[in-house]
């Protein structure tokens, strides 16, 4: 096991990995920026190295601070957490040379299943259901449109390399296809370095669901089961839940023993997520492989039982994975609300600053994960999510009304936070129901 873990990263998921290692009994080490510099959640941490300035660039980003980081400290692992560097392929084999342990995949397994083009190559040999499309990468037009014209309008030109939704064009016509292949091209070769583009369907209203998979060394893989994660604004999750409502049994065991079957083929060791869009005929198609682990992971550890940080340490440091498949027996239904500081009356407009008041609810069947305490100053520079809270209950109408207790019991101020929207929802008759798309959010805020 390891003696020393670096965690390369900051705020909510740098203090849940502090949380696994301590229970672990790891040492860990936690890096910091110059604006992060007096945050709580460091002190929580056996050592804190300031690593740079505030941009992310200059530390979080910042392999060579990142790595000398680790070996003053002689930390033989690092845990990238999820954003930053916990995808980069690049990061990955660095740690690597440098003999240190990377948790996460190996970063030949991170590129296989990184790549969307090659994801998908392997996702349709392991019988994990994709959209149609191209075979691969486009490289002349015409060869496009005939494709297109095969699987019939929209379809939408994505980027191999594509992440944060950018380089990707929806086409309703030929017209717009000509036109977008080679923008999207020029755009993702600017944004990725990659131009290679495809072409598949595009589902005009579908449902984000997602499969939890974990892997280890010895060829073994499982999966968690699902989560739900439609409603979303501007494709940032807001809240997320397991399992997902109204998904024909049947067809959810096929999808997550192909996701599983899809890591194992890849030889992949750690925790991903399998994403794909549900249409409204309950057919799945895969979107995209996330060689991380998850904000939302905190939902399936609750119907599960299984602790998803601390298994990604296990594994990545050569155990086998500590459970059968048989033996994941999900139990109840969770919820995850996503607590940003963002004013939702002012389009979402971010709210930094000072927290004075911070009442973090509790009682039977609540879990808050957050990094923040009252007079702590949450920073401008990154990501406004400031905590998740997450309720677990026998039934989904008791975990909707429990969400709704526990978002009264929280107070957050003077800065705005996404609470008083998420009180609304758990209100709303559709949400309630069950079962709302992609769109949904961003049509109820609209009326
Ligand atoms: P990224 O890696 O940039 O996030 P994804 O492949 O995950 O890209 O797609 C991001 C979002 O774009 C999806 O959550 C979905 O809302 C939309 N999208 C992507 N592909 C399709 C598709 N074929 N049909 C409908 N919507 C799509």
């Amino acid at each position: 096991m390891f003696n020393r873990v670096l965690i390369a990263n900051r705020g909510e998921i740098a203090l849940r990995v502090i949380r696994a290692c301590k229970e672990l009994d790891i040492e860990c080490v936690c890096v910091y920026s110059q604006a992060d510099a007096g945050a709580p959640y460091l002190s929580m941490a056996d050592q804190a190295v300031c690593i740079g300035p505030a941009a992310a660039a200059e530390s979080y980003l910042d392999i060579p601070r990142l790595i000398a980081a680790a070996e003053i400290t002689s930390a033989d692992a690092i845990h990238p957490g999820y954003g930053f560097l916990a995808e980069n392929a690049h990061f990955a084999e660095v740690c690597r040379d440098c003999r240190i342990e990377f948790i996460g995949p190996s970063p030949e397994a991170m590129a296989l299943l990184g790549d969307k083009v090659s994801a998908k190559n392997l996702a349709k040999s392991s019988r994990v259901p994709v959209f149609p499309g191209s075979e691969g990468e486009i490289d002349d037009i015409d060869e496009a449109a005939q494709i297109a014209d095969k699987i019939g309008y929209p379809v939408i030109v994505k980027a191999a390399a594509g992440g944060g939704g950018r380089g990707m064009r929806v086409c309703r016509n030929e017209n717009d296809l000509r036109k977008n292949v080679s923008a999207a091209s020029q755009e993702a070769e600017a944004a990725f370095g990659n131009g290679a583009v495809y072409i598949e369907k595009f589902l005009e209203s579908a449902r984000h669901i997602e499969v939890q998979v974990i892997g280890d060394k010895h060829g073994d893989a499982v999966h968690l089961y699902e989560r739900d994660c439609s409603v979303q604004r501007r494709h940032q999750k807001l809240i997320e839940e397991a399992p997902a409502p109204h998904v024909e049994p049947k067809r959810r065991d096929e999808v997550c023993k192909a996701a599983a079957k899809l890591i194992k083929k890849a030889e992949y060791a750690g925790a991903a997520t399998v994403e794909f869009l549900l249409d409204d005929k309950q057919n799945f198609y895969m979107l995209e492989v996330n060689t991380r682990v998850q904000v939302e992971h905190p939902v399936t550890e609750m119907i599960t039982g299984v602790d998803i940080v601390k298994t990604q340490i296990l594994v990545a440091a050569g155990e086998p994975l500590p459970f059968r498949q048989r033996e994941i027996k999900p139990r109840g239904h969770a919820i995850e609300c996503r607590i940003n500081a963002e004013d939702p009356d002012h389009n979402f407009a971010p709210c930094p600053g000072p927290i004075h008041r911070f009442d973090v609810p509790g009682g039977p069947g609540v879990r808050f994960d957050s990094h923040c305490v009252a007079g702590y100053r949450v920073p401008s520079n990154y990501d406004s999510m400031i905590a998740k809270l997450i309720v677990h209950a026998d039934t989904r109408r008791d975990a909707i009304r429990r969400m709704g207790r526990a978002l009264r019991e929280l107070e957050i101020g003077p800065i705005k936070t996404t609470t008083p929207l998420h009180r609304r929802l758990m209100d709303n008759h559709a949400f309630i129901e069950g079962g709302v798309d992609i769109h949904w959010l961003e049509r109820m805020l609209k009326a």
